[in-house]
């Protein structure tokens, strides 16, 4: 049992984030993961039918994400990612497409003079509450409850009507947050709105890969590591972590193999660190009390290959008819040609969806997409998949306030990092980002002292 200086469990993009964190400082980290590829939860496969290059999801990002965009550049994937210059989406309803389009020159406020889908007194009760969250003309008392009350919750009593809430804000706190706007807490809600919506044209500009997940952050990330020395294990579990009288970490691997360090970085979701932190030593009470009370939200991803294009644009929001967020992958990953097309619809908060079977889900979506495309109905469905990720993300509602771990917990060398974990983030890949880097960052200061 030799002694390593950091080991890092989990190799999604939190642990990736943080082993090249401390490889840039010049720590060689060990990682574990326990499938034979690194990325986690942002991963592709290969569909049989189509030998496409396919995600466990649809990925996107805004203009914020910068840390998420640093990696990428690390990784020598950044061109793979398609920024957009400012927010621009096609939202529909009832067969009517108006574009929610920012202007370079007055901002992302701007985007709302010509959405058409609500009246002229609701963009304006909308624009009046953004400028006062951005000049944080918010009381005290208002502050206080933020914490406890959902951000639905709390638009109301700023003023803002159901439509507006549905029509507006919803749009895109459903599919950053997976969570339904009643349940995100207002606190959170209103982070996001002033880092995204409040920010530059660029921050809220949306972005998505031209490439599958994998060959964007897995691959590029095990070339990375492995190439610069980090002791990278995959395929293989961690079963137990443990403290020993000398204050280190024993970390026992599925392989009966037992590592030895004084800097432990969990970069593994809520549910797989409770299952390998000891019951029987009180000192991981309190993390596995948080752990355990954390609530999941399912992502729902359906794939459908259509004989001729049905769609022209990449992206499209819809507010009715089901279909939430819907991608056109094809034309993302300049594949576009009269030939199939590869569409990809997003269900986030998907609970009702997750508990269908699939042919069901297949049922409904592709019923939605006829009506929602003029090019779909008699259009031949050639092939389709089905993705369900039960638990997707955590949900950041108020109950886990308390319960997202901040990177220190209180016990030397133990460093906690994830999506899930408090980094006043949504639990997206840049919150995985930060996450990795702020373990990381705990780890150098203790390696030096
Ligand atoms: C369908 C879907 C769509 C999404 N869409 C978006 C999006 O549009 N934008 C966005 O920003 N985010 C999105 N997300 C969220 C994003 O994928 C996550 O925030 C991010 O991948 C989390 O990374 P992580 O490293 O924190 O956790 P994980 O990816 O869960 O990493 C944990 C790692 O630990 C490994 N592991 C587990 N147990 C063990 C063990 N015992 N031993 C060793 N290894 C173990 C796992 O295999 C995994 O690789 C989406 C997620 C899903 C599922």
């Amino acid at each position: 049992m030799s002694d390593r200086d950091v080991i890092i469990l989990g190799g999604g993009i939190a642990g990736i984030a943080a082993a090249v964190h401390l490889l840039k400082r010049g720590i060689k980290p060990t990682l574990i993961e326990r499938r034979p590829f690194l990325g986690g939860r942002a991963f592709s496969f290969v569909d049989r039918i189509s030998g496409e290059e396919i995600d466990n999801g649809q990925h996107v990002i805004l203009g914020v994400c910068h840390q998420f965009l640093d990696l990428l550049e690390d990784l020598g994937t950044r061109d793979q990612m398609d920024l957009r210059p400012t927010l621009d989406v096609p939202v529909s309803m009832n067969g009517i497409t108006s574009n929610l389009r920012a202007s370079r020159v007055f901002g992302n406020a701007a985007a709302l003079l010509n959405y058409r889908h609500l009246r002229l007194s609701n963009r304006i009760s909308i624009i009046r509450l953004l400028f006062k969250i951005k000049l944080n003309l918010i009381s005290r008392n208002e502050s206080k409850r933020l914490r406890t009350m959902s951000f639905g919750h709390w638009l109301s009593s700023q003023g803002q009507s159901s439509v507006a809430i549905e029509r507006f804000w919803s749009l895109f706190i459903l599919p950053v947050f997976n969570c339904a706007i009643d349940e995100v807490t207002a606190l959170d809600g209103l982070q996001f709105t002033r880092s995204a919506l409040l920010g530059s044209v660029r921050d809220a500009a949306i972005g998505y890969p031209k490439m599958g997940l994998s060959s964007l952050i897995g691959t590029p990330a095990t070339e990375f590591l492995g190439s610069r020395g980090t002791e990278l294990i995959t395929n293989t579990r961690v079963i137990s972590v443990a403290r020993c009288e000398s204050g280190q970490f024993e970390v026992g691997l599925s392989d009966d193999e037992t590592l030895r360090s004084g800097n432990v970085i969990s970069a593994l979701a809520p549910n797989a660190l409770n299952s390998v932190l000891p019951s029987s030593d009180a000192t991981f009470d309190a993390v596995k009390n948080s752990l355990t009370t954390l609530d999941y939200s399912p992502i729902v991803a359906v794939h459908l290959w259509y004989e001729k294009p049905v769609m022209s644009v990449p992206v499209m929001a819809f507010l009715d008819l089901g279909l939430q967020w819907v991608f056109n992958d094809s034309v993302i990953r300049d594949r576009s040609s009269d030939g199939p097309q590869h569409i990809v619809v997003s269900l986030s908060g998907a609970d009702s969806w997750a508990s269908l079977r699939k042919e069901e889900v297949l049922e409904r979506i592709s019923s939605a997409m006829q009506r929602a495309f003029r090019a779909a109905p008699g259009n031949k469905l050639i092939n389709s998949a089905v993705v369900k990720t039960l638990e997707a993300t955590i949900k950041v509602n108020p109950s886990s306030q308390d319960h997202r771990l901040d990177a220190d917990v209180d016990i030397a060398g133990l460093h906690i990092a994830g999506d899930w974990t408090n980094t006043g983030l949504p639990a997206t890949m840049e919150g995985a980002v930060k996450s990795g880097r702020l373990a990381a960052d705990l780890a150098l200061k203790r390696l030096s002292t």
